[in-house]
C-alpha cells in the first residue's frame, strides 16, 4: 500500500495491534501497523494459556502467523518495522487528524491505536537475566502449568505475598514464600504448608548445566533455598511518552496503564488503546481480544455513512508490506 495517509495507524504490532489490524482491515479500512519488535514476552520460551497455540511454540510464531494473515487483506493493511517517535493531533482540510513520526517519516491518520504494550522489569537480582521468562516468571496462569509439582518459590511482600503463595499451592505442594511478612502472615502460610524465608535475597543461582534453569535462591546470610521456579512481581513501565504527548489520562488504578472506556477510547478523541497498555489483566489472549474489540469500535466510528465512501476508495489501492516508508505529509 502506497502513500502516507491512513484511516488508522496502529502503534505496536504485538497480539493487540495485529488483532486490531485484522478487524480494521477486514472492514476495508486503510491501516498501518508500526512495530519496533520488542515484545513483552520476548524472554519467554513460549505462550502458555492461549487457545489453539501449543505452549512450547516460540513466541515469534504467533506474530509471524498474524502478520502473514494480514498480508492477505490486499489493499487494506500495511506493516512497517520501525518506531513511532512522536505524534501530534493536527487540524487541516477542515478535519482533525494525527501526524505520526515514524523514524523521521511523517504519516497521517484519522485515528490512532496505541498498542505498544509495556515493559515488565523483574527485580534487579544477580543471576536474573538468563532466568527471566524461563524459570523466573510473573504469572501463574501463563507458566504455572509448566512448573507444576516442582519446588515453586514466590517473592513479594505482605498481603500480596500471602495471597500469591496460597494461590501457587494450586500448582504445587512445595511452595516457598520469600519476603517480609508479619507474624500473623507467617502463621497463616505455615498453616497452609507454605515454607517462609524472610531474609533479603542476595542472588539467584542457575543450574551449571543450563543457565535458564533456576536451581536455588541465595540469601544475604549465605544460606540457600532450593527452587525450580520463582514467581516475582515485575515493575511495569511504558515504552515511550507518546500517551503523554497526546494528553491521554493514565488509569486511576495502575499508572502504567491508560484510562479507557469499554471500547478502548482514551481521554483524547480519536486515540484508542488496546492490549497491555489498557488491560488490567495482561495476557496474550486478552491482548488479542482487546485488539479485536477496540478495532471494531474504531471501525464503527470511522465507517459512519459520511466516511464510508472515503474508506472504500482507500480499500481499492494495492497492498504492499514494506520495511520503511519515506513518505511525508
Ligand atoms: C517474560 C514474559 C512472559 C510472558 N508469558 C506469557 C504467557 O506465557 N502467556 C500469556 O498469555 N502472556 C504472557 N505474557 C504477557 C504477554 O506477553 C502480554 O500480555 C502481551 O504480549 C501483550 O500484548 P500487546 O500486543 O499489548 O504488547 P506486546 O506483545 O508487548 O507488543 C507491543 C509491541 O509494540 C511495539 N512498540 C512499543 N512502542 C512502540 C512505538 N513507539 N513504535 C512502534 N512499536 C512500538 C513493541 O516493540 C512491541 O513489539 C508474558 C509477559 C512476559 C514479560
Amino acid at each position: 500500500m502506497r502513500g502516507s495517509r491512513f484511516d488508522v495507524i496502529v502503534v505496536g504490532g504485538g497480539p493487540a495491534g495485529l488483532s486490531a489490524a485484522l478487524t480494521l482491515g477486514r472492514a476495508r479500512l486503510r491501516v498501518l501497523v508500526v512495530d519496533a519488535g520488542e515484545p513483552a514476552n520476548a524472554a519467554g520460551a513460549g505462550i502458555g494459556g492461549l487457545l489453539g497455540h501449543p505452549a512450547e511454540e516460540p513466541v515469534s510464531t504467533l506474530r509471524a502467523a498474524g502478520t502473514a494473515q494480514l498480508r492477505e487483506l490486499v489493499g487494506t493493511v500495511a506493516r512497517l518495522d520501525g518506531r513511532v517517535r512522536d505524534v501530534r493531533a493536527v487540524r487541516g482540510d477542515g478535519r482533525r487528524f494525527f501526524a505520526v513520526d515514524v523514524d523521521g517519516a511523517v504519516l497521517r491518520a484519522r485515528a490512532l491505536l496505541l498498542a505498544g504494550g509495556l515493559r515488565y522489569l523483574p527485580p534487579a537480582l544477580p543471576g536474573m537475566e538468563s532466568l527471566w521468562g524461563r524459570s523466573v516468571f510473573h504469572c501463574p496462569f501463563c507458566d504455572g502449568w509448566e512448573s507444576r509439582d516442582q519446588v515453586i518459590a514466590v517473592s513479594d511482600e505482605g498481603a500480596r505475598l500471602v495471597r500469591r503463595a496460597l494461590l501457587l499451592r494450586g500448582w504445587s505442594r512445595e511452595v516457598v514464600a520469600v519476603g517480609p511478612l508479619s507474624v500473623a502472615d507467617r502463621a497463616e502460610l505455615a498453616a497452609a504448608g507454605v515454607r517462609v524465608r524472610t531474609e533479603p535475597v542476595a542472588a539467584l543461582e542457575a543450574d551449571p548445566a543450563d543457565a535458564t534453569r533456576l536451581r536455588a535462591i541465595r540469601f544475604a546470610d549465605g544460606s540457600r533455598e532450593r527452587a525450580d521456579a520463582l514467581f516475582v512481581a515485575p515493575r511495569l513501565e511504558r515504552h515511550d511518552a507518546l500517551p503523554e504527548r497526546l494528553g491521554c489520562a493514565p488509569s486511576a488504578e495502575q499508572s502504567a496503564l491508560l484510562a479507557v472506556d469499554a471500547d478502548g477510547r482514551t481521554s483524547v478523541p480519536g486515540v484508542y488503546a488496546a492490549g497491555d497498555l489498557a488491560e488490567p489483566v495482561r495476557s496474550v489472549a486478552n491482548a488479542v481480544g482487546s485488539g479485536s474489540r477496540v478495532g471494531k469500535a474504531i471501525a464503527l466510528e470511522l465507517l459512519r455513512p459520511l466516511d464510508r465512501e472515503i474508506a472504500m476508495e482507500h480499500a481499492l489501492t494495492p497492498n504492499v508490506v514494506r520495511r520503511r516508508t519515506p513518505a511525508r505529509v
